[in-house]
């Protein structure tokens, strides 16, 4: 068996560990004689997958009481007509504009209402965050929309927006679990979980209790009112049962590692072995203004499209697969989310130098 350094914006590595557990349990989970895929999500065994997951979900973020934790089906651009419907009082709401993710989610509210694009750092190919500390929110906008860490550009917001006092929806799919997160600061905070935490097809959708009513867009679909799933604690229709308990286990693998604080630390680490070794290279060059570097996704160029596809070539051929850039930035993207080892990080820095001693 040889594993190579995946560095996929998603779907991406997941920790070996919880790999291995899940083969382990492949056959027979804990006596019950059967595959967790193969189970009722009404058994006993799947009850207790789901409640632990949630509580260690819990105790590894630090969810206020007053906050439910949905496990949904559907990615994250699922939330982006949920989070309208279910929000979308007085029809009014602002987003902020730092990339695709933010714009697709901005495009399909604008399906429900009037979806306003207060700033955008779109003139400079989203490689920086609009200044967020005096926006022009609006009196009646139902929420601020935010897309916290931009996948694809490789830029996230070093402080939250001053909402004035508007309640803030933040997509978090690409830093989710990656540092501390304060969901006090959120009406919802979500994200779909196959960028960082586990196999695709759900998010998770931490959103304030208060916000959980009926009283929703006419036509909402019923699987997409947070009212049906929260009031079934996520059991509403079959879910995404074998997502939720890999989820699980990477919670606990979590915990483990001492939590997002330790988390936190171990990213700082290893995204600065990258942009140091970017900022001193006389070949490569990051493409983000220093304030907005992400600690998950390190776009990267050398500005010359020949020399770009050699290098991405190189890189698949020694096991870093999957680091060619989004189509929009052109060049690479090295997304190094909680499951890339340190060493992996380390083992492509040792390649680009040498790649730059070749060939500069
Ligand atoms: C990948 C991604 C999405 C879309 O996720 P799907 O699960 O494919 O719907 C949305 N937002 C961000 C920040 C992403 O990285």
């Amino acid at each position: 068996m040889s594993r190579v350094y995946n560095f996929s914006a998603g779907p991406a590595m997941m920790p070996e560990e919880v790999l291995k557990t899940c083969a382990e349990e492949m056959l027979d989970y804990h006596g019950s004689g059967q595959s967790v895929m193969e189970m009722s999500h009404r058994s006993k065994w799947f009850d207790e997958i789901i409640r632990t997951a949630e509580a260690d979900f819990r105790k590894l973020v630090g969810v206020p009481d007053n906050y439910k934790v949905l496990f949904l089906q559907g990615g994250a651009w699922t939330q982006f007509s949920a989070i309208p419907m279910n929000l979308m009082k007085n029809k009014v709401a602002d987003y902020i504009i730092t990339g695709q993710w933010a714009k697709k989610a901005w495009q399909e509210a604008k399906k429900y209402g009037n979806a306003k694009a207060i700033a955008s750092s779109e003139d400079k190919t989203f490689s920086y965050i609009p200044d967020v500390s005096d926006l022009p929110i609006d009196d009646d906008a139902d929420y601020v929309y935010i897309c916290q860490n931009n996948t694809i550009y490789g830029t996230r917001y070093p402080e939250l927006p001053d909402t004035k006092g508007k309640l803030l929806v933040s997509d978090v799919s690409s830093m989710f679990l990656s540092e501390p997160h304060d969901v006090s600061k959120y009406g919802i905070m979500y994200g779909g979980v196959q960028k960082n935490v586990g196999p695709a097809g759900m998010s998770i959708v931490v959103i304030r209790e208060d916000l959980i009513t009926d009283d929703v867009l006419e036509g909402t679909p019923t699987l997409l009112k947070y009212k049906t799933q929260a009031d079934a604690g996520s059991l509403f229709n079959t879910p995404p049962c074998y997502t939720i308990y890999v989820c699980g286990l990477v919670f606990k693998w979590l915990l483990g590692q001492g939590g997002l604080e330790a988390m936190k630390k171990k990213n700082e680490e290893k995204a600065a072995l990258l942009y140091n070794y970017l900022d001193q290279s006389k070949m490569f060059k990051g493409t983000v203004e220093k304030p907005y570097r992400s600690l998950m996704n390190v776009p990267f160029v050398t500005g010359n499209d020949e020399l770009d596809n050699k290098f991405i070539a190189e890189t698949t051929e020694a096991g870093f697969v999957n680091i060619k850039g989004h189509r929009s930035v052109g060049g690479m993207r090295a997304s190094i989310y909680n499951a890339m080892p340190r060493e992996g990080v380390e083992k492509l820095v040792q390649f680009m130098e040498d790649f730059e001693k070749k060939n500069g």
